[in-house]
């Protein structure tokens, strides 16, 4: 391995942010962390570094993988609990984050339900900001980790079929998504409720199917979206069970194309967008896209480690 290669900007705020050579450095890396795993073992990009995750909106998957990925690095690493903190006391995220860079802190992951604090956040610290999730508008390192479980599938991605199906709108999966997989030449598509697709459409370089039907018959790969509720306006849809009928992902869909695979960035709410006994299909990729997630993490934190204070 050439430990010297950095990715190209040294932060991550944006799936916008990685080059097509960015991203294979990230899938070798990935892959020769994966490769070498064993439990317990250390590696020491990040030993002299100290990582703060500062999740201001819940998280299980994106915060522990973090968590444990920065921890095999050797990265000193503590939490930021939002709920028990100061913003309470009426201080403001920026005062939040000079709080924590004071204590020597060198990378910031921060989840935010507002779309651009990443951002805003990257222009006022001589820190590393690692974009975890900000409200609608981007989870980079969730589609890193999509794209590297569709890559260790299918090998290379030119020209391979995604559709996205679900709630767009809300989703910052989907954006990210939609960006990277574009950079890597995969063909996306994505099939929802007409209320539920983004307003800028057009900006996106994406097909438009109608039904979950037509996208079965499209799609290498389903890509499934939760309904996300804690952004969502009142009368968006008729009702949940109505959304469920006709954009919900059965057994049957997967038994009539048994090489189609299907995702989902979790967390699955069963019995809306997915049915239950698709859970444990061997096509059903949502517990891969977990593991792949740490290794991913690894090897995002590992390549712009030659960054970090
Ligand atoms: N876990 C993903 C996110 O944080 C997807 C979701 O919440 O539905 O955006």
């Amino acid at each position: 391995m050439n430990e010297k290669i950095k990715l190209s900007k040294p932060y991550l705020l944006s799936a916008d942010d990685l080059t097509i050579d960015d991203i294979n450095n990230i899938f070798v890396k990935t892959h020769f962390f994966m490769d070498n795993h064993k439990t317990g073992v250390k590696y020491d990009d990040l030993k002299s570094t100290i990582v703060s995750l500062a999740f201001f909106e819940d998280s299980t998957r994106t915060k522990l993988s973090f968590e444990l990925a920065a921890k095999r690095l050797s990265a000193d690493c503590f939490s930021f609990q939002a709920k028990t903190s100061s913003l309470s006391k009426g201080e403001s995220v920026l005062d939040t984050l000079k709080t924590i860079e004071a204590m020597g802190v060198g990378i910031f992951i921060i989840r935010h339900n507002c779309s651009g604090v990443p951002v805003f956040l990257q222009g006022n610290t001589n820190g590393m900001i690692i974009n975890a999730g900000d409200g609608q508008h981007e989870h980079p390192t969730q589609a890193l980790l999509d794209a590297f479980t569709l890559h260790k599938h299918f090998g290379d991605l030119k020209g391979k079929k995604v559709c996205i199906i679900g709630d767009i709108l809300h989703s910052r999966v989907a954006r990210s998504n939609m960006t990277l997989l574009n950079t890597l030449g995969v063909d996306v598509s994505i099939c929802s409720p007409g209320t539920l697709l983004p307003y800028d459409m057009n900006a996106w370089n994406v097909g438009i199917i109608d039904t979950v039907d037509e996208a079965v018959e499209w799609a290498d790969v389903l890509l499934v979206l939760r309904l996300q509720r804690e952004r969502m306006e009142s009368g968006l849809l008729p009702s949940i069970r109505e959304f469920s009928n006709y954009y919900s992902i059965t057994i049957e869909h997967l038994r009539r194309k048994p090489e189609l695979m299907l995702m989902h960035p979790g967390p699955v709410n069963y019995g809306i967008e997915l049915d239950y006994s698709i859970s444990k299909l061997p096509n059903v990729l949502i517990e891969t896209q977990v593991t792949h997630g740490v290794f991913v993490r690894m090897a995002l934190l590992s390549l712009l480690s030659g960054y970090a204070n």
